[in-house]
């Protein structure tokens, strides 16, 4: 009786377990069917995805992704290079797309507008940050892929046909932005665009540096000539010094491997936005700014960078560090954009390339970011 009753237990207990199991798998949790491109494993290798959204909850926004631009964070993600991946990972956080669906208490877009999902979809709304308008300092800030969001479900990102966000997250898209090239602003630009303002680095007739050309870098480029500011690329690719010069109107291009250019160049810069994705040497870098210079790192290298403090010391030069930016900045930035013309330069790819992408993006093989378009390649169920 004992044995029969603690085996008709055991039953039930894995009929519970296997329930949940089955609530819990990506494909059934929500009711509604999504598929997008995701990579189960370190190797970072994508292939089709299907999983499931929530219901468009009263403060929620439903869109169809149109595009979705390819950042060298879904890249250190996928393969799990900063240790806190979720698999499987359907990246992608530089969204943009069409209203679908809104819920009765939305005030911000309506069925049909086009909208922008960056790095964010969730931040406690209550802290601080969250008060001054910096959800991106939230520490309970919730990423746009790989997270868990409030119901306890993994977010997913733009790689994938539709998404679902509460309204705060929604970024409002100017009508004259192409949402092609546009993308990109949505990480690109705010993450550049942010620390750009916030250090100042934003004044006519100042010296800012930018290192690493490449989907930041560019876009960093930019915004610092519509600033007025006069702006050097310093890089490692010296293939890249023509376009710099010529089409993304840079002033100077200083190829960071070459000691005599850097040594001739040093102690000329009031500010450099560090995006470089990999371990190199900040020595060379803090040898460019005045005295009072800052150097800022955007880039986030899966290891850390060895910190030199002696020209700190002697030019009283410091180090900061900036992520993304709130809702509200980034809304800022994307006028400001669609205002001044200022449009990231992107490789259109189908999703099928995408793993062919990250690779080239490895490689800095990239002018200067690929952009999927996910709505003419994905297919739906
Ligand atoms: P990206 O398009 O790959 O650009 C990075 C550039 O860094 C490359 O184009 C290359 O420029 C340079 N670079 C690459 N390897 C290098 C090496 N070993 N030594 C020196 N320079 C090297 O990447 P991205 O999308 O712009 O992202 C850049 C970094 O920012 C990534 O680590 C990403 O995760 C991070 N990120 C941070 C935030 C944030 O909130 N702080 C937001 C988004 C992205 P050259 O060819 O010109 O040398
Ligand atoms: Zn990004």
């Amino acid at each position: 009786m004992l044995v029969c009753r603690s085996r008709k237990h055991l039953h039930l207990l894995w009929k519970k377990k296997k329930c949940l199991e089955m609530a819990k798998s990506p494909e059934t949790e929500h009711p509604v069917k999504a598929v997008g491109w995701a990579s189960r494993d370190t190797s970072g290798v994508m292939s089709p995805f299907n999983f499931s959204r929530r219901a468009t909850g009263e403060r929620d926004v439903q869109f169809k992704v149109l595009y979705c631009g390819v950042c060298h964070s879904d890249l250190h993600m996928i393969k799990n290079e900063w240790g806190f991946t979720h698999y499987p990972i359907v990246p992608g956080h530089e969204i943009v797309g069409i209203v679908t669906e809104v819920g009765s208490k939305v005030e911000k877009v309506k069925v049909g507008d086009k909208v922008g999902v960056g790095c964010l979809v969730g931040s406690c709304r209550q802290c601080d940050q969250c008060s001054n308008d910096l959800e991106n300092y939230c520490s309970k800030q919730i990423l746009t892929y790989s997270m868990p969001y409030l119901d306890g479900t993994i977010t997913y990102g733009g790689y994938s046909d539709l998404m679902v966000a509460d309204e705060h997250f929604i970024i409002q898209w100017p009508e004259n932005l192409p949402m092609d090239k546009g993308a990109p602003l949505l990480c690109a630009g705010i993450t550049t665009y942010s620390p750009l303002r916030y250090f100042g680095l934003d004044k006519p007739g100042l010296n800012v540096g930018v290192v690493g050309l490449g989907g930041l870098g560019h876009v960093a480029v930019k915004f610092a000539k519509a600033f007025g500011t006069r702006v050097t690329v310093i890089s490692t690719s010296l293939s890249k010094k023509k376009e710099a010069l010529e089409n993304l109107g840079a002033d100077d291009f200083l190829v960071s491997r070459d000691d005599e250019q850097m040594n001739t160049a040093a102690g000329t810069l009031d500010g450099i936005i560090d995006t470089v994705s990999a371990t190199h040497p900040l020595l060379p870098l803090l040898a460019l700014l005045k005295p009072h210079g800052r150097l800022i790192a955007v880039g986030a290298p899966e290891k850390p960078l060895e910190l030199p403090v002696f020209p700190l010391l002697s030019g009283r030069k410091s180090i900061s560090g900036s992520g993304i930016g709130g809702l509200k900045e980034t809304q800022e930035m994307v006028d400001f954009a669609a205002k001044h013309n200022i449009l990231p330069d992107v490789e259109i790819i189908p999703i099928d390339y995408v793993n062919t992408a990250m690779e080239r993006l490895l490689k800095s093989d990239v002018k200067y970011r690929f952009v999927i378009d996910v709505a003419g390649s994905l297919k739906s169920n």
